[in-house]
């Protein structure tokens, strides 16, 4: 797509770092780490999000993270992975061409806020209710 930096980067007009690839994905290393071995997957054919997103490149993306995090595993030592994917402006997404980010993180290292919530039990009556209507919703 157009001015889409995830596409230029698939079409080698601007250089990344690379990982990984096959014929639907490209895995490359974040240029902005919040951790050391802070690594990206895209699917080549763009996407925005996950609401545009093909199910089989969905599917592709989510093969190669498995591999890309055995990869990471093996090579950084990390106790885990977190994989990241952020869809639209209201949760922070920047990059407007769907990425998985997997953020390997080692015990004692600095929390990754998004992972270290305070379970605070819910009102169970809104609970259900909320979760009845994406239930109808499924197509
Ligand atoms: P977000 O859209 O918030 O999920 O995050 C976009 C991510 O893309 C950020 O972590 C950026 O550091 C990363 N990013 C942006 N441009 C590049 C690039 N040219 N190469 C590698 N990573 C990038
Ligand atoms: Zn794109």
């Amino acid at each position: 797509m157009e001015g889409c930096i995830f596409c230029k980067i698939v079409k080698g007009e601007i250089p990344c770092v690379k990982i990984y690839e096959d014929d639907r994905v490209l895995s490359f290393a974040d240029i902005n780490p919040i951790l050391d071995g802070h690594t990206l997957i895209i699917p080549k054919h763009h996407a925005g999000n996950i609401w545009e997103i093909s199910a089989d490149d969905l599917a592709a993306v989510h093969r190669a993270s498995q591999k890309v995090a055995q990869a990471i595993k093996e090579t950084m030592k990390c106790d885990g992975i977190a994989c990241l994917q952020l869809n639209g402006r209201a949760v922070n997404q920047v990059v407007m061409h769907y990425h998985l980010h997997l953020l390997p993180r080692s015990d004692g290292q600095p929390a990754l806020a998004m992972t270290n919530w305070d379970l605070k039990p819910g009102n169970m009556d809104s609970i259900r209710k909320i979760a009845g209507k994406i239930a109808s919703a499924i197509k």
